[in-house]
């Protein structure tokens, strides 16, 4: 039945046919596994994303990095020809791949010629299933990881970590708040049997989703089924809880960026309040038309910033959205007072019906050309994997013409009724200071000189 279903799939995309992007042949295996299947486009290529459903985020802070010490263990090699070996033989298929650790899961991205696409997905399976990892192949994940974090992680770095200093403005808030780890965990008292177990509980079928898009083989449900359809299914394994804020931050803070500059950065972060419904429509819509709003105040009316914008981010259970600023050290104030006002006058008068419903039009047009290509595709049902069933992947253009202006005002007061988290961040010395530090110390330098002169020329005077 699901052959058929998907015959009938594939004979449909001709040239000329319109790809509803939201609608997909999706399935579970036997033994659990999801699969999403795509024609695409392309036919001569397929983009496959194998999504396991473990990250950061299912580790307390002193092992949030062993999925991703287990992932670049994984490409350590199948046999006596090590990793070398490995890739030599995703070359000769003609394939590249990839992985990537995030905080909700760990995903293997491959683009391969259509033509190879089992033999890639054999070469997959081999890896998860039949790589033997041991403390040689462990060690080099150690240093790999190590690197991909901004190399060793120096006492002085975990210092500066623990007293608040070395991280940006949204992740230094979320520390702060108890959403985020303070510090990265230390990958050298992972354990090679740490690494083992995590395998064996999270890396089964059951927690696992297989997305293909581009020239599907015919017979692809039939060889999953052969294959990936034989892997043991385990027990549901919880993910432990998000981080939710469980600590007070201070209102106001200033953080130290660099040693030496004149330019400063404003931040005013708020946190994201629960809505009624269409929350990420709502919020993402809301962020679109601050984001214009400070070009707008900040850019256009003032010349004060360059770039400034509104942004979206999720720490834990939490959503933030910030309004950011570059700016010059001695603007700092001004900056913010227009903020201030901004805010003020949008409690006030509400969101501009004509700049909302511009900013809507521009963020529906964008869902018809943001996905385009097979590997964009893949890219895409991957992040939206959680807004998937029967089928279908939820239309968010649908969702973002539902949203009303009456919403986005309703979100944009809840969000402005709390007064938020201000944050900036500049180097420890502007150029001004750095003379006046200069001048100070040669002034210092040259009375000390004079004194001693003096001490000297006394001394003789008094000898004689
Ligand atoms: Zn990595």
């Amino acid at each position: 039945m699901r052959c058929l279903m998907l015959i009938f799939l594939l004979l449909g995309c001709t040239p000329g046919f319109a790809l509803d992007r939201f609608r997909v042949e999706g399935y579970f295996l036997p033994n659990g596994m999801q699969v999403i299947l795509k024609p695409g486009y392309e036919r001569d290529h397929v983009a496959i994303r194998l999504v396991v459903g473990v990250g950061f985020d299912d580790f307390p802070c002193n092992q949030q990095e062993l999925p991703h010490l287990l992932e670049h263990a994984l490409f350590s090699g199948l046999d006596k020809s090590g990793e070398g070996g490995l890739e030599e033989r995703m070359q000769a298929l003609g394939g590249e791949w990839n992985a990537y650790t995030s905080s909700a899961d760990t995903t293997f991205v491959i683009e391969a010629p259509a033509r190879n696409q089992r033999k890639v997905l054999d070469l997959l399976l081999a890896v998860i299933t039949q790589t033997q990892i041991d403390e040689a192949a462990l060690d080099l994940s150690r240093q790999i990881v190590e690197r991909e974090d901004g190399g060793h992680y120096s006492p002085l770095q975990r210092w500066l970590d623990r007293q608040d200093l070395g991280h940006g403005a949204s992740d230094q808030l979320a520390v702060e708040l108890g959403l985020k780890c303070a510090e990265r965990s230390s990958i050298h008292d992972m354990t090679l049997e740490q690494v083992q177990a995590l395998r064996k509980q999270w890396y089964a079928p059951n927690n696992m989703s297989l997305i293909m898009v581009g020239g599907l083989d015919k017979l692809l449900p039939a060889y999953l089924e052969r294959t990936y359809g034989q892997l043991e299914p385990l027990d549901p394994i919880d993910h432990r809880p998000l981080n939710a804020i469980h600590k007070v931050a201070d209102a106001r803070r200033e953080l130290t960026d660099g040693w030496l500059g004149n330019g400063a950065k404003l931040h005013w972060l708020f946190i994201e309040p629960t809505l009624d419904n269409e929350h990420d429509q709502t919020w993402d819509l809301l962020q679109s038309y601050l984001d214009w709003a400070l070009y707008t105040e900040l850019r256009l009316k003032h010349s004060l910033s360059y770039g400034p914008s509104a942004q979206r981010e999720t720490f834990g259970d939490s959503g933030m959205l910030s309004l950011n600023a570059d700016l010059d050290r001695d603007s700092l104030d001004d900056a913010e007072q227009i903020l201030k006002d901004l805010i003020q006058r949008l409690q006030k008068d509400g969101l501009d019906p004509q700049a909302f419903d511009r900013v809507k039009r521009a963020a529906i047009a964008r869902q018809a050309w943001s996905a385009q290509g097979n590997s964009a595709l893949a890219d895409y049902y991957w992040g939206a994997l959680n807004d998937y069933s029967d089928g279908h992947f939820t239309n968010t253009s649908r969702l973002l013409q539902a949203v009303s202006l009456k919403d986005a005002n309703q979100a944009m007061r809840k969000l402005f009724a709390q007064p938020g988290y201000v944050r900036i961040e500049k180097p420890l010395l502007s150029y001004d200071q750095l003379y006046l530090l200069t001048a100070l110390v040669i002034g210092l330098v040259l009375v000390s000189a004079a004194g001693w002169y003096a001490w000297r020329s006394h001394r003789r005077e008094n000898k004689r």
